[in-house]
């Protein structure tokens, strides 16, 4: 019984815990080091972590972490941002102003252009954003705003004003949300910077 699996494999636990903290989602990306070889991050984020999003969530009902899954890498030598997000938040129901689950999941991808000119190098179904337009900060280094982007795209998909399909039903309720209430996103000038919704 020299051998002691267990041990062993609590240790990677105690160590991966020790790093938590560290392995916040980054803020950014430096493309001077990551943009030829590619960069890949996963983990769990906490929709309280998001600035922007936090001010619409509700704070009646607890939030759980949401999966990401994001890859930079470059094709057709066009650098791409494109992230796996599995999760939900809960909202606030603009008609009982119960909590109401809003499911993020989704696949999500954006070109990330040096310039204008490989558009045509990207489908047209393709959203894509000028590296030049969301990399604003000055810095000797090439910065990525990731964690801005990936909550850009949880502001598009996220209704401004949700609604519980049937509100005396609503607690136990996984909100799917009616089509209409897309026109309300008030984020959608967002979507304008793309070059599709
Ligand atoms: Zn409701």
């Amino acid at each position: 019984m020299s051998s002691t699996p267990e041990s062993k494999s609590s240790a990677l636990q105690s160590d991966i815990n020790k790093t938590s903290v560290s392995t916040n989602m980054p803020e950014h990306i430096s493309l001077d080091k990551w943009a030829d070889t590619g960069y890949e991050w996963v983990g769990e984020v906490e929709p309280n972590s998001f600035k922007r999003l936090t001010a619409i969530l509700t704070t009646e009902h607890e939030q759980s972490k949401m999966q990401l899954n994001a890859n930079l890498y470059r094709r057709n030598n066009v650098l791409h941002l494109a992230f796996t997000l599995t999760g939900e938040v809960w909202l606030t129901c603009q008609r009982c102003l119960q909590p109401i689950a809003v499911e993020l999941s989704d696949d999500y991808n954006i070109a990330l252009l040096e310039k204008d000119s490989q558009v045509r190098l990207v489908d047209e179904e393709q959203d894509y954003l000028l590296l030049d337009e969301i990399i604003t900060e000055q810095s000797p280094e090439h910065l990525l705003p990731f964690k801005k982007l990936v909550e850009d795209e949880i502001l598009l998909k996220t209704p401004m004003a949700p609604k519980h399909t049937d509100c005396e039903m609503s607690v136990e309720q996984f909100g799917e949300i009616p089509e209409e209430e897309e026109n309300e996103n008030p984020f959608a000038a967002l979507a304008s910077l793309k070059g599709k919704l």
